[in-house]
C-alpha cells in the first residue's frame, strides 16, 4: 500500500467539477467537435472496453496480440464498407490529423523512391477547402502545398483547375468527401480519372464524413475505393464512429504504397522500433472502443444512426433555408453544411452567420464561426457558420429551429463587424496606439511572447494576470473573428499560438 495525499472520491469530485466548465458534449448543443450517437449504452459499451485494455501498449501488437486483433478488425470494417478490395490495407491512428499526416508521408516516401536523389521539393495539390491537416503535413514533411481556389458560390473545386495544376513533382492530389468548410462532396471520380493516368496519387480525406457517406441514405456519386485511381483514405472513428477521441483509420491501396508509411529503425542500442504510426508507446483503448463500437452496431446499426443525422441535417437546412437572408452554401452532401448571408435580400433583410450564431450561443447553442477568405485568384470566400449534425439532433429540434429562428430574428439587418474597425480599436487600446499595431503587423510571426500577451489583452482576450481566465472566451466571437480577417495571417497565427499557451501557464496549486 501507499498513503495517498487525498481521498480519490476528492480528486474526482474535482475533476467533476471543472468538467462542469466544459461546453456540453452530449445533448446536441454543440454542433461541432463532439459527435454524440445519442445512445449511452454505446458510450458506457466504449468506456469498459476501452478500460479493459488500459494497461496495454499498442506498440507492440506482437506482445499485445489483443492489439493485432483489433486493428485487423477495424480495418476490415473500413474497408468493407469503404468499397476496397483484397489490395486494400490500412492502420488504426490517433485521429484525423495523423491519418492525413501519414498520407503524405507514404505519398512522398513514394515519390522519392521512384526519383531516387533528386533534389526537388515535391508538391500537394488539393482545393483551398482541404483540411488544415495538410497545411500542417505540408510544414511538418516539407512538401509544398498548392491550393486550387473553388467557387466562392458553391465552395467546389473545377477539374480543370486541378488538371492544370498537375506536374511530374506532384507527390499527392488531395480532395475532401465531404469537405469541412462548406460539406463540399469533391469530384472524387473525375479527379482520379486526370491523376490516374499521369500515374499520380490521389488521396480522399473522409475524416468527418466517410462513416456517415457510406451509410447516407440518399445515393451519392462514388467517393471512395469503388474508384479506382483512389489511392488512400482517411476516415475518423472518433467522428461518426461515435468512438471517444483518439481513433481514426488510414487505408491505401496497395501493400507496398503502403509500406511507404512505416518508420523502422535498428540503428540504435535498445529494441528494434518498427512505427506504422508517429507515436512510440500508444493507448489502445481508443481502438478498443472503436472496435467494440463496431463489433454492436454492424453495419445496421450505423445506417440506423446515420439514417437519424440525415433526417436532422434535412430538416435543419430546409430551417435555415426558410430563414430570410441566410442561405446555405453549395450542395453539402453528409451530416454538415455552413451557412452564409443571402445577399440577394435587401440589407435591412440581411442576417450575418457570425451574429446569428452568437445569438444562438446566448441561448445555449454553439455553432461554429468560421472566416472569411480571399483565395489566391482573388476570389472571396465568404464568412460562414458552420453546423455538423449528429444522431442526438434529431431528438431535438422543436428545441434547435426554434433557438435558429429565435437567432434570426434578434439580429436581422445588423450590419456584419467591421474587421478593420476592430483593429483600430486595438490599436487605439495599445500604450504605443497604432504605431504598436502596425510595428506588430510588420514581425508578425515574430512578435515575442509577451508583446503578443500584451496584444491580446488589450483585445480584452486576455486576463491581467499572467493566464487563466483567458481561457473563457468572450460572449461575442463576431468581433474576434473579424479580427481574424483583418490582420494579417502571420499575426493571427502567432496571436492564436500565444492565447492558446497562456491558456495553459504551469499552476503550482499542487504541492
Ligand atoms: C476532423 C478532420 C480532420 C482532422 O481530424 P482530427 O481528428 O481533428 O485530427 C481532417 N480532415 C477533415 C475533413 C476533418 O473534418
Amino acid at each position: 500500500m501507499i498513503d495517498l495525499r487525498r481521498e480519490a472520491s476528492d480528486i474526482l469530485s474535482d475533476l467533476e467539477a471543472l468538467r462542469a466548465g466544459d461546453a456540453p458534449t452530449h445533448g446536441g448543443r454543440v454542433l461541432s467537435y463532439v459527435y454524440d450517437s445519442g445512445v449511452p449504452e454505446l458510450d458506457d459499451l466504449a468506456a469498459a472496453a476501452a478500460r479493459l485494455v488500459q494497461p496495454v501498449n499498442g506498440l507492440d501488437p506482437t506482445t499485445f496480440t489483443s492489439v493485432a486483433a483489433l486493428e485487423a478488425g477495424v480495418v476490415g470494417f473500413a474497408r468493407t464498407v469503404f468499397g476496397g478490395d483484397d489490395d486494400v490495407v490500412g492502420s488504426v491512428t490517433s485521429g484525423g490529423t495523423e491519418s492525413c499526416l501519414l498520407a503524405v508521408k507514404s505519398a512522398r516516401d513514394a515519390w522519392r523512391s521512384a526519383r531516387l536523389g533528386t533534389p526537388r521539393v515535391p508538391r500537394i495539390v488539393a482545393p483551398v477547402t482541404v483540411h488544415a491537416a495538410f497545411h500542417k503535413a505540408a510544414h511538418y514533411l516539407g512538401l509544398e502545398l498548392d491550393l486550387v481556389p473553388v467557387d466562392p458560390a458553391t465552395g467546389a473545386p473545377a477539374v480543370a483547375a486541378i488538371a492544370e495544376r498537375l506536374g511530374d513533382d506532384v507527390a499527392l492530389v488531395v480532395v475532401s468527401a465531404p469537405s469541412y468548410p462548406f460539406a463540399s462532396l469533391d469530384p472524387v471520380a473525375d479527379v482520379a480519372a486526370i491523376t490516374a493516368v499521369r500515374g499520380i496519387a490521389l488521396h480522399v480525406d473522409a475524416c468527418i464524413g466517410g462513416f456517415a457517406l457510406a451509410f447516407w441514405p440518399d445515393r451519392l456519386p462514388a467517393w471512395d475505393f469503388s474508384v479506382p485511381g483512389v489511392m488512400s483514405l482517411s476516415a475518423d472513428l472518433h467522428k461518426y464512429g461515435y468512438a471517444p477521441k483518439g481513433v481514426s483509420v488510414l487505408l491505401t491501396r496497395g501493400r507496398d504504397r503502403q509500406r511507404h508509411q512505416y518508420f523502422a529503425t535498428t540503428a540504435w542500442p535498445g529494441y528494434p522500433v518498427v512505427n506504422p504510426t508517429m507515436t512510440g508507446s500508444k493507448p489502445a483503448g481508443p481502438l478498443a472502443a472503436a472496435w467494440a463500437i463496431i463489433e454492436a452496431l454492424g453495419e445496421p446499426g450505423f445506417a440506423e444512426l446515420t439514417g437519424r443525422a440525415a433526417r436532422a441535417t434535412t430538416a435543419l437546412r430546409s430551417c435555415v433555408e426558410h430563414i430570410e437572408g441566410l442561405r446555405v452554401i453549395g450542395a453539402p452532401a453528409g451530416p454538415l453544411f455552413a451557412v452564409a448571408t443571402d445577399d440577394s435580400v435587401p440589407v435591412e433583410r440581411r442576417v450575418d452567420p457570425h451574429h446569428w450564431a452568437d445569438a444562438a450561443r446566448a441561448s445555449g447553442w454553439h455553432l461554429q464561426l468560421q472566416p472569411g477568405l480571399v483565395q489566391a485568384d482573388g476570389g472571396r470566400l465568404p464568412h460562414t457558420t458552420h453546423l455538423t449534425v449528429t444522431p442526438v439532433t434529431e431528438a431535438v429540434l422543436p428545441e434547435l429551429t426554434a433557438a435558429l429562428d429565435d437567432a434570426a430574428e434578434r439580429v436581422r439587418g445588423v450590419p456584419p463587424v467591421d474587421g478593420s474597425a476592430v483593429a483600430a480599436g486595438l490599436a487605439a487600446a495599445l500604450p504605443g496606439g497604432a504605431g504598436a499595431l502596425e510595428a506588430a503587423a510588420a514581425v508578425g510571426g515574430g512578435l515575442d511572447s509577451d508583446n503578443a500577451a500584451a496584444l491580446l489583452r488589450a483585445a480584452g482576450l486576455l486576463g491581467d494576470a499572467g493566464a487563466p481566465d483567458g481561457g473563457a472566451l468572450p460572449a461575442q466571437l463576431a468581433p474576434v473573428l473579424a479580427l481574424v480577417e483583418a490582420l494579417p495571417g502571420a499575426l493571427t497565427e502567432r496571436l492564436l499560438i500565444e492565447l492558446l499557451a497562456r491558456v495553459v501557464e504551469p499552476q503550482s496549486s499542487i504541492e
